[in-house]
């Protein structure tokens, strides 16, 4: 049940303070409310990311088929304004026709979520995964943070804006792909269309930071946090080779042996730390709202970059992975019956790569630390790093953060490096300027949820979402003044 919405009670002797208030937060309320009721519906049609890259199977077709109708009935002047194109296997791309073709900018989400196990109850999943339950003023469910949520959001303000009578200063795409969790080949292929048409977007926005409460210790407020790079990928498979045969008769080297002996190589070195200039800002950034001996130091990151890539990684995960290349151990391999022999041993290990260095680079690390020849590598996938958008006083930065203040006038706004990957990073071909942020509050809890058990967002930040891009839309720096 979403919260009661308090209506302004004209009959009492309210204060004209009071019944403004009370107007605002009706107003507040009901678009978060609105927002809630669409994520739930969206939850409920249970968009997979498609496995393979071929064509999508007869149940991918259907469940894509009707996220789209969904996406069209709910937004009917969004859709009946743009021009469509299908991108991809099922990635919509949208074009609002703007007063002027100069600055395009575009805005995305995608349609696919992370799939959930069978037996999703066993996992901790406190509502089932896609049934949308709104409870407790939150939306529960897969996809309600990663990324339908923004998804509704980003919508629900263009069609709000679009019943106004707004028309875009600039062409507006939307862009929301299908296979963000998989290959990303739906932003792949809107990449090379726009490519086709000569279209260089001038602001790109997609998923990636939030408005994170606790993410940084020692900082009471909120902060939000705008990717303005992203780390790379490199998967590889490590495999040895065994005798097979029977346990009973174990050699003194087994393949899981001498596959274990370098799993643990690797964790015990990791790669070398490093601050990078998007780190040194952001620390720089939080500095003036911290207190005691850490704002003395962040406030001088620039100077203490070597100290603070030793330190950070005792803070934690999030702040380890935010000065190197990790490299995580996914998936293992041996023997398929308990009493034979492994033939052949392997893991799985993804890494992600810092920015400023490359994916060979993280390779040949890799090769050096494990140092066994027995140890076969076999690169299964590799995607650079980003480049580097612009952050600081860039006009296209600030207009993210001018709508930060005015939704979430209390947040600290600051650049960062991305550790996960987004279909945005695809899009850095054709784009200078490409941030990633989601404007959904966060709390650890929540960000854990994202690809774990009971993913799910407050409705209330539903409704700020959506402020969100209602101001970064009709803002300055995307109106007409600024062209
Ligand atoms: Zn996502």
């Amino acid at each position: 049940m979403l919260r009661k919405r308090r209506e302004p009670d004209l009959e009492t002797e309210a204060s004209a303070t009071e019944v403004a208030t009370a107007i605002d937060d009706f107003t507040d309320n009901a678009v978060a409310a609105l927002a809630a009721d669409h994520l739930s519906r969206l939850v409920r049609i249970a968009t997979v990311s498609p496995e393979g890259r071929g064509d999508l199977t007869e149940a991918e077709r259907e469940v894509f088929g009707q996220l789209s109708k969904a996406l069209e009935e709910l937004y009917p002047r969004t859709f009946a304004t743009a021009e469509r194109d299908t991108v991809g296997r099922a990635g919509i791309l949208l074009r609002l026709a703007g007063a002027s073709a100069e600055r395009p900018v575009v805005m995305m989400a995608h349609q696919d979520v992370v799939p959930v196990p069978q037996d999703w109850a066993a996992e901790g999943w406190e509502h089932p995964p896609f049934d949308g339950v709104i409870s407790k003023g939150r939306v529960h469910g897969r996809g309600t943070l990663d990324d339908k949520g923004a998804l509704v959001c980003l919508l629900d303000a263009v069609e709000s804006l679009l019943a106004e009578g707004w028309t875009p200063a600039r062409d507006l795409y939307l862009l929301f792909g299908a296979d963000e969790e998989s290959h990303g080949d739906s932003a792949i292929a809107a990449t090379a269309l726009l490519e086709s048409r000569g279209v260089e977007p001038w602001l790109v926005l997609d998923e990636g930071g939030a408005v994170a409460t606790g993410a940084f210790p020692g900082l009471a407020k909120e902060m939000a946090v705008i990717g303005a790079a992203e780390k790379g990928l490199v998967t590889v498979v490590l495999t040895v080779q065994g005798g097979g045969g029977h346990a009973s008769t174990p050699p003194r080297r087994s393949a899981p042996g001498i596959l274990a002996q370098a799993l643990v190589a690797i964790e015990k070195h990791p790669f070398p730390a490093h601050l990078h200039d998007i780190s040194v800002e952001m620390f720089e950034g939080v500095a003036p709202h911290l207190r005691g001996p850490l704002k003395t130091i962040l406030s001088r990151a620039e100077s203490m970059r070597g100290a603070l890539a030793r330190m950070l990684p005792r803070l934690g995960a999030e702040m380890s992975a935010m000065v190197r290349t990790t490299a995580a151990i996914t998936q293992l391999s041996g023997s398929a019956a308990r009493n034979v022999l492994a033939t052949s041993a392997s893991a799985t290990i993804n890494m992600r790569i810092a920015v400023g260095t490359t994916t060979e680079e993280a390779i040949a690390h890799l090769r050096k630390t494990i140092g066994d020849k027995r140890v076969t590598m076999t690169v299964v996938e590799a995607d650079e790093p980003s480049r580097v958008s612009p952050t600081g006083d860039d006009e296209r930065f600030a207009a993210i953060a001018a709508a930060v203040a005015a939704s979430y006038p209390d947040a600290v706004t600051v650049p960062y490096v991305m550790m996960a990957a987004s279909d945005g990073r695809h899009l850095a071909r054709i784009s200078p300027a490409v941030y990633r942020f989601s404007p959904l509050r966060m709390d650890k809890a929540q960000r854990e949820a994202v690809h774990g058990p009971n993913e799910n967002v407050e409705v209330s930040a539903l409704g700020t979402g959506v402020e969100f891009y209602r101001e970064l839309l009709t803002g300055a720096a995307l109106g007409p003044a600024a062209s």
